[in-house]
């Protein structure tokens, strides 16, 4: 991953300075990148996954279907924290969530979800072939099964037994300190460390706009490692975790979920978008929502919302610096760097 993170900066670096004199692309952190169709998600993993959404947006699909196939990536990923292989939790046992929302307000959502590979596509049957918005747990799983989605082996990755055993050694469920055990300041979460150094993340979120000017999200996760058995946190939670108005904005969130909810978070900063507020400005407002109400612990958890507005800006803000999100357009590939509330 070292390697091809160095790719992207390196590639990012050239075609910054080309399009730079088209004036596509500003300083990192401004969303000054207004395009159609185009993709963003959260963390690096979503440059592998934007290629698989750009694969359905670049031919005129629909962002519904991008913002599927994009996170699968992600989920499949043998080596990662979203999908099977993550972090399990107190138990030892992997429960994921996920969620899907179109341009109509449709919207589907798994949690707790156990042994299924894609709970993304749960998400989207759920959506589209029951009359609920939510299925969890026993009925999600036997949902899932009866709509031909196969029973998994769980099987940790390496990592994430490692980390599993080394957690089972004092078994404490406490953040570890951000920016010390945790370089990309990715606050309670304790995502898994490679052997090649970088850190894995627990949550891709993912929004788009199609060709058509029509948005959609997705996000899936893991969840927190090492959670209580039957925690669920806001990923799967429409409008904490994600939410989609195709008049006003889209928008997903990363991070401690618990803080998400209560302030219904990408709902928060989709409501903004509507009042006028820039991508970027509404994220920071609900991210100095969460400082407010967190005060000095505040310091101990990291947030960040992504949105994208109707006129295909993108914009994101976090509570610590490390986050990062994937953009891509016709015109760019590249990781951009949050803004943060602490420096
Ligand atoms: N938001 C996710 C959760 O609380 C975790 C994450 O983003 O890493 O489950």
């Amino acid at each position: 991953m070292i390697n091809r993170r160095k790719f992207i900066h390196a590639s990012v670096f050239t075609s910054f300075a080309a399009l730079f004199s088209k004036k596509l692309i500003g300083r990192p952190g401004i969303e000054t990148i207004a395009a159609k169709p185009v993709v963003i998600s959260t963390w690096d993993a979503g440059i592998d996954a934007n290629k698989a959404a750009w694969e359905v947006l670049s031919k005129k699909g629909k962002a519904i279907d991008a913002v599927e196939k994009g996170v699968m990536v992600t989920e499949a990923s043998q080596n990662c924290c979203v999908g099977l292989r993550a972090n399990p939790d107190r138990d030892g046992f992997v429960t994921l969530d996920a969620c899907i929302m179109d341009d109509k307000f449709n919207c589907g959502s798994v949690a707790f979800l156990e042994r299924i590979k894609h709970p993304v596509s749960v998400a989207r049957r759920v959506m589209e072939k029951t009359p609920h918005v939510m299925l969890v747990g026993a009925g999600a799983q036997q949902f899932a099964v009866s709509e031909g989605f196969p029973l998994e082996e769980q099987k940790l990755s390496k990592d994430a037994q490692e980390a599993y055993d080394k957690w089972l050694k004092k078994s404490e469920y406490k953040p570890p300190a951000i920016n010390i055990e945790n370089k990309q300041g990715h606050g309670p979460f304790a995502p898994t460390k490679l052997e090649n150094g970088e850190w894995n993340h627990d949550t891709i979120g993912m929004v788009a706009m199609d060709s058509f000017g029509n948005l959609s999200g997705s996000c899936t996760t893991s969840g927190a490692g090492f959670k209580m058995r039957g925690r669920v946190g806001d990923s799967p939670i429409i409008g904490a975790g994600l939410f989609v108005d195709n008049e006003a904005g889209a928008c997903t969130a990363t991070g401690q979920g618990e803080d998400v909810i209560r302030v219904a978070g990408s709902h928060a900063v989709v409501e903004l978008m509507r009042q006028g507020f820039s991508p970027e400005a509404a994220c920071k407002k609900v991210i100095e929502r969460i400082v407010k109400i967190k005060k000095e612990k505040a310091k101990e958890i990291q947030v960040a919302f992504l949105a994208l507005n109707k006129k295909g800006h993108a914009g994101s803000f976090a509570i610590h610096p490390g986050f990062e999100y994937a953009i891509r357009t016709n015109e760019v590939e590249k990781l951009v760097k949050s803004k943060s509330w602490f420096t």
